[in-house]
């Protein structure tokens, strides 16, 4: 296993981060199996999403997150945990009461309905 991550190639991207005040990586660390990009703090991983090449699109919205967590700090983080909570708790009932994929409705309740990433999706395409 330690082998596998010594050799594994590095996908920070100097380009997009040197004198950026953020690190960028194209592979990495993400909720969705690879479809998604993540960012936190002043890090944005899988920025890629698993087609090399492609993160040019979404940077300007995973930028934005960057910015919301520099501003809004604890609160930022906070609300959106608080959010993902309730799109939880909204998708048991979904589920229980209409059958409805809970995976699904979290995604579109959790995420793509929340504040932060409508701000964030000002700058589309959304991808994380
Ligand atoms: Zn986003």
């Amino acid at each position: 296993m330690l082998s596998i991550l010594l050799e594994a190639p590095s996908s920070y991207d100097r380009n997009t981060s040197m004198r950026q005040n953020r690190q960028v990586y194209n592979r990495g660390f993400n909720f969705t199996g690879g479809t998604t990009a993540f960012s936190q703090g002043n890090v944005i991983s899988n920025l890629d999403r698993g087609v090399p090449g492609s993160g040019a699109n979404i940077l300007k919205h995973e930028r934005t997150h960057l910015l919301q967590n520099r501003i809004f700090g604890p609160i930022y983080v906070g609300s959106a945990a608080l959010w993902y909570a309730v799109a939880i708790v909204y998708s048991v009932h979904m589920w229980w009461n209409f059958n409805k994929d809970p995976a699904e409705t979290i995604t579109k309740v959790g995420h793509d309905d929340s504040p932060w990433e409508i701000w964030a999706s000002q700058y589309d395409p959304p991808g994380g």
